[in-house]
């Protein structure tokens, strides 16, 4: 090869060369950027990272809330649907409460139109609600006369003479006022025809949440009964006439035989007396006795009460006896504690009452034994003999050292009849009849009557009247007169 091509190779190689740089410049410049936009791409994504792991941690958080927010409604529903279950078993059950309380008043409702005795019942304002058959048979009024009319307007109420009784006295507008349950039987009801019959009436308030809202009436037309009770009081009358007049004649005459008027007697002759004195003596108290019992089994004891001073009472009853605690030797204390004690009694059945106790004590009592008789207020609310006072009263005690009554045997003190086997083996005389009668007075009028004994050691009666007095118990009024 010659120079000149030498030459214009090697200026080939050189250009050649220089392209091949500028070919690498331009590639490592492309590089260099490319190397740049990777960073900036890597940083970017590097943003892009911390913002994803940002966002992640907002999901997360947002989905812890969402969890919880969504186990929250899940107690809410679980709840609410607890509650629809009680809210519907409450229903269930109130449904059927509903229909027992619709069927028990339909029942009720039944009952009481078909009851045997006259009834009504009245709003708080007095309106009759309710009237059965048998007061529409008893008053021959219908009920579209009297229904959501006033009772007093409707149902005309007299009494025995034919006055009408005001409205305030009816019993029902007295059960309206003072929701107490009346019974008084001496009124008469007024018929459409203008006739009248004796009733006995019964009145119960309906009350609800304490106060009353109306009142149930229920009347019997006691027109046979009081037939009945005039026909028992006549021949109580007669039979007390019939049977006292022999024993009272006989004891006027061994009393004026006794007496010494007709002459001197044997010893033998004035013992026969004497004994025939004595068993007309326990004759009389029988018939009394029997009297006192039919009187109290047929309500014919009248409670007549009057002022008096009680222990001046107490005091002559022992005076009357004293005859007989002194043939007996028995000592005798009467403590008054409050002498000038004045009562509303009936005397003649108090006298009765304290007659038998101390009569008991004296004749349950052997001989040189002692009696005592107090006389006293107790307040109320004291306890006296196991017994505590629920009211204020006159209490009469009669204690005795006598023969006392068995324990197993106290329960039937009061029943008609009774004798104690001790009392029957010591003391053959004796109806059992006393006590039944003293309880059945103090009873009957408010009293009360309890005791305490012990065998062989004596006993303990008491006998309490309230302060208020003697009384009839509320529906007696009529029966005891
Ligand atoms: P009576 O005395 O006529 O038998 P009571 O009814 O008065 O009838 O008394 C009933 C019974 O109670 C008596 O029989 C007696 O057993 C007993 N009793 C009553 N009072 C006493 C008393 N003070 N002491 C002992 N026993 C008594």
């Amino acid at each position: 090869m010659n120079q000149k091509n030498i030459i214009s190779a090697s200026n080939n190689a050189a250009l050649k060369l220089k392209v091949l740089a500028k070919e690498k410049e331009r590639v490592r410049r492309k590089l260099v950027v490319t190397a740049k936009e990777k960073e900036r791409v890597r940083r970017k994504l590097v943003v892009t990272a911390k913002e994803k792991e940002r966002v992640r941690r907002k999901l997360a958080v947002a989905a812890e809330k969402l969890r919880l927010k969504a186990k929250q409604l899940a107690v809410t529903a679980k709840n609410l649907e607890n509650a629809n279950i009680v809210a519907r078993n409450a229903l269930e059950d109130l449904g059927i409460e509903n229909s027992k309380v619709e069927m028990a008043r339909a029942k009720e409702e039944a009952i009481l139109v078909s009851i045997g005795d006259g009834l009504f019942a009245t709003d708080k304002k007095g309106n009759i609600t309710l009237i059965n058959k048998t007061a529409e048979k008893l008053l021959g009024k219908k009920s579209k006369e009297v229904m959501g009319k006033v009772f007093s307007e409707v149902i005309l109420m007299e009494d025995e003479k034919g006055v009408p009784i005001p409205l305030k006295k009816r019993p029902s507008s007295m059960a309206l006022a003072t929701s107490t349950t009346t019974t008084d039987p001496t009124y008469y009801y007024v018929r459409k025809d203008k006739t009248k019959f004796p009733v006995a009436i019964m009145v119960t308030p309906v009350i609800l949440g304490g106060k009353v809202i109306g009142v149930i009436e229920v009347f019997r037309d006691i027109t046979r009964e009081k037939e009945i009770d005039k026909a028992k009081s006549e021949f109580i009358s007669l039979a007390s006439h019939q049977l006292k007049t022999p024993p009272t004649a006989i004891k006027l005459l061994t009393e004026r035989l006794l007496g010494g008027k007709m002459g001197e007697f044997t010893k033998k002759q004035k013992e026969y007396i004497d004994d025939i004195r004595s068993s007309n003596q326990r004759m009389i108290d029988l018939v009394n006795a029997l009297l006192n019992v039919s009187r109290i089994e047929l309500g014919a004891f009248t409670i007549r009460v009057n002022e008096k001073n009680v222990c001046a009472i107490v005091q002559s009853i022992l005076d009357e006896l004293k005859s007989v605690i002194d043939k007996k030797q028995l000592k005798l204390k009467m403590i008054s504690r409050d002498m000038n004690a004045m009562l509303m009694l009936d005397e003649t059945l108090f006298r009765i009452v304290i007659n038998n106790l101390i009569t008991n004590a004296i004749r349950y009592t052997a001989k040189g034994g002692e009696i005592r008789v107090e006389c006293k207020v107790v307040n109320k609310g004291q306890t006296l003999g196991g017994n505590l006072l629920k009211e204020s009263c006159f209490v009469v005690v009669v204690s005795d050292t006598g023969y006392g009554i068995p324990r197993g045997e106290q329960s039937k003190v009061f029943t008609k009849f009774f004798r104690a086997d001790n009392a029957r083996e010591k003391i053959t005389d004796g109806t059992g009849l006393g006590l039944y009668i003293v309880k059945s007075i103090l009873d009957h009028s408010g009293g009360l009557i309890w005791f305490t004994s012990r065998e062989n050691k004596g006993s303990v009666f008491y006998a309490a009247i309230p302060m208020t007095g003697m009384r009839m118990k509320a529906g007696e009024k009529e029966l005891m007169s």
